[in-house]
């Protein structure tokens, strides 16, 4: 997709501040940090959405839910963290690329705006 800003990220067009990087998938600090520590995960090939996602793409999302603690650990969450996705309209999702934000490093509250 080459429209989409997170495809960009992934091939390298668009700078991004990386945390951790494989074959399928980048995690990147979002630029507008809702936490001291709040980065994406996301796989590097093009998934519009949770209601996107295709029996083949069950090992990516595995792939990606193994990484977390790894990723969290290397962010020094160890009290720690939330991992949230926003899904369609009513999930305020803004980029049309699945993700997960990981966030950490402050107390969070319950329930979500
Ligand atoms: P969503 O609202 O769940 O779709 O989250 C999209 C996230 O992407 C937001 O937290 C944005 O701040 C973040 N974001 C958008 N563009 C960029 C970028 O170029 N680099 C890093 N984060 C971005």
């Amino acid at each position: 997709m080459n429209d989409c800003i997170f495809c960009r990220i992934s091939k390298g067009e668009i700078p991004s501040n990386k945390v951790y990087e494989d074959d399928k998938i980048l995690c990147f600090h979002d630029l507008d940090p809702q936490a001291p520590v709040h980065v994406l995960i996301i796989p590097k090939k093009h998934i519009a959405s949770l209601d996107d996602v295709g029996e083949e793409d069950k090992e990516l999302l595995g792939h990606i839910m193994t990484k977390v603690k790894d990723i969290a650990k290397t962010l020094g969450l160890e009290n720690g963290y939330r991992l949230v996705n926003n899904c369609g309209e009513d999930g305020f999702q803004t980029v049309k690329h699945i993700h997960f934000h990981l966030l950490g490093k402050r107390k969070m509250t319950w329930p979500p705006g």
